[in-house]
């Protein structure tokens, strides 16, 4: 064991991995942070990827502050290319491939996963977008790209898909689904998003599926779907809706669901000295909406003898898409149902629960300028 309480290891340098060692250092000045990162540990913002992308700007321009600069600004013990393996609960211990580290405090902040449909996993054609080596492997195949399959039709593949075709290129977007963001939306609301995009030149393939992707030339490949359709593209980018990574829970013994791994209010986990933070962890009723800054800012004060809980700050989600207005807040998993409205200029949808009152909701196109009513009308309960 390390022997330090002030000390704590941290695996995952992403979002909230950066997040927190910059918060506890903040608060502290004497405490020894050891960020373990799988691959590089340098900073970047992911919600620049579609826009940068379309732009075909250099990767380099992404990076915030490389892995030297953060370990210098942060007095941070950084280990790069170094994945954890396994965690030791009962010894204490994360386990690497070249050796191990021991923890009195340990937080698992590894993110989640980007998936690759399993009849596609390992065709070196699809590049699934997650990490910035992602973006400069993506950015090199779309320089010279006219047509591409975007495979998927969540919240991140509506985003690049209406950045691409805004730059020119012809981009198909496949989805076993019926409409984008599949069943977090009702039927009006993802039609309106599906045509608010169709319009502006993106093509949907619904209700299909790839079944083969295969080159045909330098550069060029043929896709074939479910529905036999097949299709010659230039780049097929995979942005399967995104999976918090629970692997390391699971074989350690922690307490994990379909949502993440599983923590209270103070963000610790089923065992004793490990916390969980960011998208790998599955937070308790309201506290989901706390951000990634705010869930950094409270485990920082925790760690540092002031237990703390996140600040919530519930707001809708805002597609990042130009030519398709669109705002959600998603509802709980609770009994109830979606009630629809469309008029020419927009859809509102409402998620009225068994009691009738408003737990969530998706509005499209000018309906999206009430977002604020409504935000002040939602039941706001676990
Ligand atoms: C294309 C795209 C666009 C996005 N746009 C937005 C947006 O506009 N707004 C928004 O709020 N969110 C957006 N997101 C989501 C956002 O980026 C994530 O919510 C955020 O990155 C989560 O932070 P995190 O630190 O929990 O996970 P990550 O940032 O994914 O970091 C997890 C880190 O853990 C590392 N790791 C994993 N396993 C191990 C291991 N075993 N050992 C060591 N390290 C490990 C990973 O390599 C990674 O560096 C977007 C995501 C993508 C992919």
């Amino acid at each position: 064991m390390s022997g330090r309480d002030e000390d704590v290891v941290i695996v995952g340098a992403g979002r909230a991995g950066h997040a927190l060692a910059r918060a506890i250092r903040r608060r502290s000045q004497t405490s020894t942070i050891t960020l373990i990162a799988a691959h590089s540990a340098e900073v970047y913002p992911k919600s620049a990827f579609p826009a940068a992308l379309a732009a075909n700007r250099d990767p380099i321009t992404l990076v915030q502050a490389t892995a030297n600069m953060v370990a210098a600004r942060e007095d941070l013990h950084l280990l790069e290319d170094s994945p954890v393996e396994a965690i030791d609960v009962a010894g204490g211990n994360v386990c690497m491939h070249h050796g191990s580290i021991p923890f009195d405090r340990l937080v698992v902040a590894v993110g989640e996963e980007i998936g690759v449909p399993p009849v596609l996993r390992g065709n070196p054609a699809i590049q699934p977008l997650n990490r910035i080596s992602d973006f400069h492997l993506l950015h090199g195949r779309l320089r010279l790209a006219r047509r591409v399959m975007i495979l998927g039709a969540g919240v991140c593949a509506c985003e690049l898909a209406n950045e691409l075709v805004r730059s020119g290129r012809e981009v198909i977007v496949v989805d076993s689904a019926r409409h984008p963001l599949g069943e977090r939306l009702p039927g009006l609301a993802g039609a309106r998003l599906r045509d608010d995009l169709a319009r502006a030149g993106v093509r949907f393939r619904l209700d299909d599926r790839v079944l083969a992707v295969d080159p045909i030339s330098h550069g060029r490949f043929r896709v074939h779907t479910a529905c036999n359709e097949r299709i010659d593209v230039d780049a097929v980018v995979s942005l399967i809706e995104a999976r918090p990574r629970t692997s390391l829970a699971r074989a350690s013994g922690i307490g994990f669901g379909h949502r993440g791994i599983d923590v209270d209010g103070f963000l610790r986990t089923s065992a004793e000295g490990i916390y969980a933070i960011g998208a790998c962890a599955s937070l308790p009723g309201l506290m989901r909406h706390a951000s990634i800054e705010a869930q950094a800012r409270a485990l920082a004060e925790t760690l540092c003898g002031r237990p703390a809980q996140p600040e919530i700050r519930p707001e809708p989600l805002r597609l990042n898409t130009p030519d398709a207005r669109f705002v959600l807040f998603e509802p709980p998993v609770i009994a109830g149902e979606w009630q629809e409205r469309a008029t020419a200029s927009g859809v509102s949808a409402a998620f009225v629960d068994l009691s009738g009152r408003l737990r969530g909701f998706a509005l499209a196109g000018s309906a999206i300028e009430q977002r604020d009513a409504w935000m002040t009308r939602v039941a706001l309960q676990s």
